[in-house]
């Protein structure tokens, strides 16, 4: 875990001044610790029933779809507005500076599907929070929200479904 904790890079001041930016793209480029990041995740939920990932816009699809591909299921797309092409179903949130609103196809589950939700990184759990009722309105059940980093200092956790949450990398 402390090596693939090491190849994460920081970046300071970056998208703004004041945040550490965790920069993943170091340990996807890196074939041995990208294959052991997906590994380790995947072997998590072997033998769960799990019926579909959700991969959340840009870095969640990453690792959605890997998980995905190991565990035998489909990836279900979660887009910033207007990038689904069929009828969406859509929900809204804040951000530190406005609001964001992120979409997912009306008919993506089955009613009752149990599924992932798939994230590069977990800071203040805003994005998290309007995915998991996005999801719950069209029906579905979190199996858990799985992401490769989590900054704890945040707490993004606390406002997460109680015992749904794993990251592999605490930072
Ligand atoms: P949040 O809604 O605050 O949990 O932030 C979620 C999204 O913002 C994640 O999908 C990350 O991709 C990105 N993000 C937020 N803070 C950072 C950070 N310090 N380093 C890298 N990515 C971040």
């Amino acid at each position: 875990m402390d090596q693939l904790k090491q190849i994460i890079r920081d970046i300071h001041d970056f998208p703004k001044k004041g945040i550490v930016f965790k920069d993943i793209t170091t340990l996807l480029s890196d074939a041995k610790s990208f294959n052991r990041m997906v590994d380790l995740l995947a072997h998590r939920y072997v033998g769960e029933k799990i019926d579909q990932i959700v991969g959340i816009e840009a870095r969640g699809f990453i690792l959605g779809a890997a998980l995905a591909y190991k565990l035998g299921t489909g990836i279900t797309l979660v887009r910033k507005p207007g990038k689904l092409p069929y009828n969406t179903c859509s929900i809204n949130y804040e951000l530190e500076y406005g609001s964001d609103s992120l979409e997912i196809h009306e008919d993506a589950f089955q009613k009752g599907d149990r599924v992932i939700i798939a994230d590069d990184l977990l800071a203040t759990g805003g994005t998290m929070t309007a995915v998991v009722e996005l999801i719950e309105k069209l029906g579905a059940e979190i199996h858990e929200c799985a992401f490769m980093a989590e900054l704890e200092f945040l707490d993004g956790r606390s406002k997460l479904p109680e015992g749904k949450v794993y990251s592999l990398l605490k930072f």
